[in-house]
C-alpha cells in the first residue's frame, strides 16, 4: 500500500530529474538562438524556463509534493511547445516536439491524467500545425494531416499500452511481496506496510486498534503423524478458516510457520477479545479432514491493544507474544489479553 506509493514516485522522480536537466539546457541554448533570430518573446520565455527548470531540479529530490511540480513543471512547458509552433518564423521542425508530449505526461503523470494531457496538448499542437503550415496543394496537405495526426496517435497509444502494463505488472509484483506462498494470506511484510498506515489512522481518528497472535498448538504432532504434506495442508485450511471468519477490514497474515497475526482496527477491546475466542471455539469444533480422518486443530492467542500495551509494532507483537506463551503455559486453547479496557476482567478462556 504505502510502498505501492513510494516506488511509483521514487521512478517518476528519477524520469522528471532527467528532463529537468534537459529542459534547463534546452531553454538556454534556443533561448540564446532565439535572441539571434529577434524571436525576443520565445527567447525570454525558453531562458525562463530553462532558470525554472533548474530551481525544480535541486529541489525535486525530496519534495513531498510530487504531483504539484510534476504539473507546474509540465503545464508551462508543453504551453512554451504550442507558443513556440504558432509564433511566427518558427520552424516545423518543432512539431517533433510535440509528439514527445504523450510519452512525457504518461512517464510522469501515470495513466489517467497522462491521458487527459497528452489528448489536451496534442490536439491543441496539431491544429497549430494545421492552422500555420497547411498549403494549397490539396493532395499535400492530405498527406502531411494524415503523417501528422497517425503519429500522434500511435504516439498516445504506445505510451498507454506501455503504462498500463507497467502499472499492472508493478501491481501484481507488489501484491506477490507481500503475500504468503503456502497460504495466500499476507505476510509479515505486507503486515509491517498495513500497521503503518493502520496505526496513523487509529491515532487519528482515536479508534482502537487490536493485534492479535495465533499460534497453533502441538502442530509438531501432525507433521510427525501424517507427514509435512498434511501439516501444509492443515496450515491451508486453517487460514481459510481464519480468513473467512475476520471481517475484510481487518487484516490477517501469516505470520511465521504455523503462526498468524491479525490487525483489528476499530473493534474495541472487549468485542475484539470475544471475536478471537469465539474464532478459537469455532476453529475448536471444525476438525481438518484429510482422506476421511478427522484432524482436531487448536490455537492460542495473544492479544496487545495499541496505545495501552505500546505505540510500535514491535512493542504490540512483544506483548502479544508475551500472552500468547501465557496462554500455551496455562494449557493451551486458550485466549490470552490481559489488559482490558472497559473494565473488563483479565481473561483466560479454554471454555
Ligand atoms: P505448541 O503448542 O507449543 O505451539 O507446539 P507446536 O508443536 O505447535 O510447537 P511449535 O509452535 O514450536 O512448532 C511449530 C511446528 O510447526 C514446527 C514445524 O514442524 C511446523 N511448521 C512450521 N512451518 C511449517 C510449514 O510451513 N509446513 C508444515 N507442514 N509445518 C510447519
Ligand atoms: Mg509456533
Ligand atoms: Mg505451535
Amino acid at each position: 500500500m504505502l510502498s505501492d506509493f513510494d516506488q511509483n514516485t521514487q521512478y517518476r522522480r528519477k524520469v522528471l530529474q532527467v528532463l529537468l536537466l534537459i529542459t534547463f539546457f534546452g531553454g538556454f541554448v534556443f533561448g540564446l538562438s532565439n535572441i539571434y533570430r529577434e524571436l525576443y518573446t520565445l527567447a525570454f520565455l525558453e531562458l525562463g524556463y530553462g532558470l525554472f527548470s533548474f530551481l525544480v531540479w535541486r529541489q525535486i529530490g525530496n519534495t513531498t509534493n510530487f504531483q504539484f511540480w510534476v504539473i507546474s513543471y509540465l503545464f508551462p512547458f508543453f504551453s512554451i511547445m504550442m507558443y513556440a509552433l504558432s509564433v511566427p518564423g518558427s520552424s516545423q521542425s518543432i512539431f517533433v516536439w510535440i509528439l514527445t508530449i504523450p510519452v512525457i505526461s504518461y512517464l510522469l503523470l501515470g495513466k489517467k491524467i497522462g491521458f487527459y494531457f497528452s489528448i489536451v496538448f496534442m490536439t491543441l499542437g496539431i491544429s497549430i500545425f494545421h492552422l500555420k503550415f497547411m498549403t494549397d496543394d490539396i493532395p499535400l496537405s492530405i498527406t502531411v494531416s494524415l503523417n501528422v495526426i497517425l503519429s500522434g496517435v500511435l504516439m498516445i497509444a504506445l505510451a498507454h499500452v506501455y503504462e498500463r502494463n507497467r502499472e499492472k505488472n508493478e501491481e501484481r509484483l507488489m501484491q506477490l511481496a507481500g503475500t504468503d506462498k503456502l497460504t495466500g494470506l499476507a505476510n509479515r511484510m505486507k503486515l509491517i506496510d498495513v500497521y503503518a498506515s493502520a496505526s496513523e489512522y487509529a491515532k487519528r481518528h482515536n479508534v482502537p486498534l487490536t493485534i492479535v497472535l495465533f499460534d497453533l498448538d502441538y502442530f509438531k504432532k501432525i507433521n510427525d503423524l501424517y507427514g509435512h504434506h498434511v501439516g501444509d495442508a492443515a496450515l491451508c485450511f486453517v487460514a481459510d478458516f481464519l480468513k473467512k471468519h475476520t471481517r475484510k477490514s481487518d487484516l490477517l497474515a501469516r505470520f511465521g510457520g504455523e503462526e498468524f497475526a491479525l490487525i483489528m482496527l476499530a473493534s474495541k477491546p472487549k468485542d475484539s477479545f470475544q471475536q478471537v475466542d469465539s474464532l478459537r471455539k469455532k476453529l475448536m469444533n471444525k476438525p481438518f479432514i484429510y482422506n476421511k480422518k478427522e484432524i482436531n486443530i487448536t490455537l492460542s492467542a495473544g492479544i496487545s491493544y495499541l496505545g495501552v500495551d505500546g505505540t510500535d509494532l514491535d512493542d504490540l507483537l512483544v506483548k502479544a507474544d508475551e500472552r500468547l506463551y501465557f496462554a500455551k503455559e496455562n494449557g493451551r486453547n486458550r485466549v490470552v489479553a490481559d489488559v482490558l479496557a472497559d473494565n473488563i476482567e483479565p481473561s483466560n478462556s479454554a471454555k
